[in-house]
């Protein structure tokens, strides 16, 4: 019997469990899925499909994903009478590991995105977004292979927060008063003015930082780069960043240098197996990972820059239909692309699935099921390759054959090879 109202668990399933800080995978795991809004509905089933086949293809039967289906967003309002289903965040702790399409932020809502809600809800604290080129893909740069981004974004925090007050209410005017004769701040123009509030704290910066650092170190990346605006916000990114140099300094040794030490005591040249950590000002990163793409490896930032620089990234390697993502608390992760529901296109089994393929692809890594990953994205190389491709790839791309969503869905899995 389920415990849900709405959620039905399929009895052949089993759940994934978590023991001394290691996720225990069972060979048919609940994953629980949200569908997502606009374009989330054409491209979560070809997903699944494509999951299925790999999986299928992959282990011969010995595996296999059980997929239940749980809200929010248009689909919970139809369900539930509300967008944001308490049952939807239980479901997601119960079962620690779930997969969404993009979520269409509704108005007046009482909050400023569901996305944002469920990483702030479930603590869903880093951000993951690789970012990395796949031969044939079309791209603005001259040398796209050198993008090999990891990028570490702090989901919990900054402005995102969600503190800010509208002009002309009383709160605002409160506020305003407060900074102006309790703390002295000038800069504030007289008339209408909207407030808000940037809080960037030592707790969540470090646990950002440290999970991008123990990440670069278990993949062998070279350096972690901090990227913040603190020449000009000095105690929230500037924060951040000194935040970010303690825990290297502090937590790890040998291991870590500093890029000054890097320059001090090696000539430039990192011992074998260092991790270097350096930082960058968010507005200079913007070029460097153009014009010095290579020099960039792991990168860790507060909310707000990770979501710029995510963006700027995947359009280095062939825009947001191909960029995949995840949010990881401890115990739990919550997979899903960069881009959002892009309404304007739903409904038409048109966009780029691969995005969401791909993080589908992470969720398999961090399952440990790394064969049926490994397969899926060789298929998804071959099918580029084969310049069989949705619209917004066929478009920058001479002699492409343009298809739909589940078209291409259905080439990757029979390109999929055992
Ligand atoms: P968007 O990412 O939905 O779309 C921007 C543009 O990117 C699209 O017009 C399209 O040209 C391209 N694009 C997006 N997805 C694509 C795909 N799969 N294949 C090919 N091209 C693709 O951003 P938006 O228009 O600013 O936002 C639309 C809605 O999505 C808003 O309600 C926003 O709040 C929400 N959103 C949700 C998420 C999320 O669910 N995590 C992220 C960003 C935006």
């Amino acid at each position: 019997m389920s415990d849900y109202d709405h959620v039905e668990i399929p009895e052949q399933g089993e759940k994934i469990d978590y023991r001394d800080g290691k996720l225990v995978v069972p060979d048919n795991p609940i994953i629980p899925y949200i569908e997502g809004d606009g374009t989330g509905k054409d491209i979560s089933p070809v997903m699944r499909d494509v999951l299925n086949g790999a999986v299928e293809k992959v282990y011969g039967g010995q595996r296999e994903i059980v997929w239940t289906r749980i809200y929010a967003g248009e689909s919970a309002e139809e369900v539930y009478g509300t967008v944001f289903p308490a049952e939807t965040l239980e479901a997601i702790r119960k079962f620690r590991i779930a997969i969404k399409g993009p979520l269409t932020t509704p108005v007046g809502a009482g909050f400023r995105s569901l996305n944002v809600a469920l990483r702030q809800q479930l603590d869903l604290y880093a951000c993951v977004r690789p970012v990395y080129y796949l031969d044939g893909l079309p791209s603005p740069i001259c040398s796209p292979e050198a993008v090999d981004f990891v990028i570490f974004r702090e989901n919990t925090e900054d402005v995102y927060a969600g503190i800010e007050w509208e002009a002309e209410t009383s709160d605002a005017e409160k506020v305003r008063k407060f900074v102006e004769t309790e703390l002295g701040a000038a800069g504030i123009h007289e008339g209408p003015v909207g407030l808000g509030l940037k809080p960037i704290s030592e707790f969540a910066t470090k646990r950002l930082v440290r999970r991008a650092i123990d990440y670069a170190l278990e993949h062998d990346r070279e350096s972690v780069t901090l990227v913040h605006k603190g020449n000009i916000m000095k105690f929230t990114e500037g924060a951040f960043c000194n935040w970010g140099y303690e825990v290297a300094e502090q937590e790890y040794g040998d291991e870590v240098i500093t890029e000054d030490q890097l320059w001090d005591n090696y000539d430039g040249q990192a011992p074998e197996g260092t991790l270097v950590v350096k930082d960058r000002i968010a507005d200079n990163m913007l070029q460097q990972i153009l014009t010095r793409t290579a020099s960039y490896d792991v990168l860790a930032l507060p909310n707000l820059n990770g979501d710029y620089i995510s963006d700027a990234a995947g359009g280095m390697i062939g825009g947001l239909g191909i960029c995949p993502g995840a949010n990881f608390g401890d115990g739990l992760a919550l997979f899903e692309p960069t881009h959002g529901s892009a309404p304007k296109h739903a409904g038409k089994d048109k966009v780029n699935p691969t995005a969401l393929i791909l993080s589908a692809c992470e969720m398999l890594d961090h399952m440990g099921w790394v064969e049926a990953s490994t397969a899926i994205k060789e298929a998804l190389q071959e099918t580029f390759k084969e310049k069989y491709v949705t619209y917004d790839l066929a478009r920058q791309l001479s002699d492409a054959e343009k298809v739909k969503s589940s078209q291409f869905g259905r080439r990757v899995v029979e390109n999929i090879q055992v």
